[in-house]
């Protein structure tokens, strides 16, 4: 397991304890855990894969 705080995977900002982020792991792949923020998810945004480069709001 790795240290490193969590990134959104829409906006690359990183995510503070404590915020109302989700955590998924990858749709397509499912090798990867995806992050979004409180504002990404307010807003929908895009979200992008770093491994298999799947694309999802
Ligand atoms: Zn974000
Ligand atoms: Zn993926």
């Amino acid at each position: 397991m790795s240290l490193e705080p969590p990134i959104c995977s829409s906006c690359g900002k990183i995510i503070a304890p404590g915020e109302a982020a989700v955590r998924f792991s990858c749709p397509n792949c499912g090798e990867v855990i995806i992050w979004r923020c409180e504002r990404c998810r307010k807003f929908s945004r895009i979200y992008k894969c770093p491994k298999c480069g799947f694309e999802g709001p």
